[in-house]
């Protein structure tokens, strides 16, 4: 019986099914989740027979650091290596809530902690590789393996704030961007969510939160009626329907007048913005008749901003745009009265930019994520 990723109820639940009182899962709740502690025996606030029979019975198991990267910029690139286990449950197969059993395989996955002044950002994984195949995408070159569960997206958060401790910022950004495309593993998703944004939990505030789509369109309608969500960011990167469907062939199950529709409708607190990131690819999706469809697009669709990050050099047969095409695309956008910012990744020489991802294992490397949300 795995304990990590389970909610509070869950812990009570089972605290009450092995015969103790249901308040004995709040105190495993906080235990793992607000003290960070992943040892049975460290919980010690629990009588001595229920540690034994919690250590004999149930497992706290937390991904192994396979390697970790440092960037010059201050950015940890974590190759984190997770168990094959048989799985709890019922693994609800993404937004399409299909039911089946499965074993989970062995696997990579990476995170990167990014600190900066007055706080840290850590951008995680939530599927092992991606299915949608972006074109630009180093991650889609690994297909999808397989989704995490609840605690293996968790632990990624975790792993390193426990790692930096002793020189936290007061306040802990999280941002879905890493690995895979959230709205597609739904259920595992919003389980961590649910306990990383709890006050109870890891006590990150939902407004500190950002998940990342391709634009799953019934994952977004989703979420938007959820009562507890994140923000939401799209990964646009494209200016008109025929070069996203080039460029993200999610396109053309979700076109541009569908996807935008949702994000219309997306639900928005105060000061809140709906993100739309676009990868300035040199050459490609960079023009000044780019940025005026850009433009065109966001208008009506209630608060937005938009997020350009020039391209990272990778492995892919992409260029960098040029910081005359990068200016003057943002210009553009300022001049049509869109919010826009230029954000240029960080941990680049570590291969954590922002569609890096891939499980590049580079000896000495640094990473790109945008951690200014
Ligand atoms: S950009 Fe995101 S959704 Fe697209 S292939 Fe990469 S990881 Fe998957």
């Amino acid at each position: 019986m795995e304990l990590l990723g389970k909610s509070k109820d869950e812990l009570r639940e089972m605290c009450v099914a092995m015969g103790e009182p249901g308040y004995r899962g709040g105190q495993i709740y906080h235990a793992l989740y607000a003290e960070r502690k992943f040892e049975v025996g460290q919980i010690t606030n629990l009588p001595a027979g229920l540690r034994t029979r919690l250590a004999a019975e149930a497992t706290i198991t937390v991904p192994v650091v396979k390697q970790r990267f440092e960037s010059r910029d201050g950015s940890v690139r974590y190759l984190f290596e997770l168990a094959g286990k048989e799985k709890d449950g019922i693994d609800q197969g993404g937004a399409e809530g299909r039911e089946k059993r499965r074993t989970l395989r062995p696997a990579s996955v990476e995170a990167v902690f990014m600190p900066s002044e007055g706080r840290q950002t850590i951008c995680v994984s939530t599927q092992a590789g991606c299915a949608v195949d972006c074109q630009f995408c180093m991650t889609a070159q690994l297909g999808l393996i397989r989704n995490l569960t609840a605690g293996e997206i968790v632990a990624q958060v975790l792993l390193p704030l426990e790692e930096h401790k002793e020189r936290l910022a007061p306040r802990t950004n999280i941002v879905l961007m890493g690995q895979g495309e959230p709205l597609l593993n739904y259920e595992a998703v919003m389980a961590a969510l649910r306990i990383l944004l709890d006050n109870a939990g890891v006590r990150i505030a939902p407004r500190h939160a950002t998940l990342s789509t391709s634009g799953i369109v019934p994952g977004i309608e989703r979420l938007a009626a959820e009562e507890l969500r994140p923000k939401l960011a799209i990964s646009l990167n494209a200016s008109c329907d025929e070069q996203r469907d080039r460029l993200m062939p999610i396109n053309k199950k979700y076109p541009l007048s569908v996807l935008l529709e949702a994000c219309k409708k997306f639900p928005r607190g105060a000061r809140e913005y709906v993100t739309f990131e676009y990868v300035l690819l040199g050459g490609v999706n960079d023009s000044p008749e780019d940025a005026r469809r850009v433009a065109k697009m966001m208008t009506d669709l209630g608060r937005v901003k938009v997020n350009l990050i020039p391209w990272n050099p990778g492995a892919l047969p992409y260029a960098e745009p040029t910081a005359e095409r990068v200016n003057a695309f943002h210009k553009i956008l300022l001049e049509k009265g869109v919010p826009a910012f230029t954000r240029y990744s960080r941990g680049r020489d570590v291969m954590a930019a922002c569609g890096q991802l891939a499980l590049l294992q580079i000896e000495n490397a640094p990473p790109s994520v945008d951690d200014s949300r």
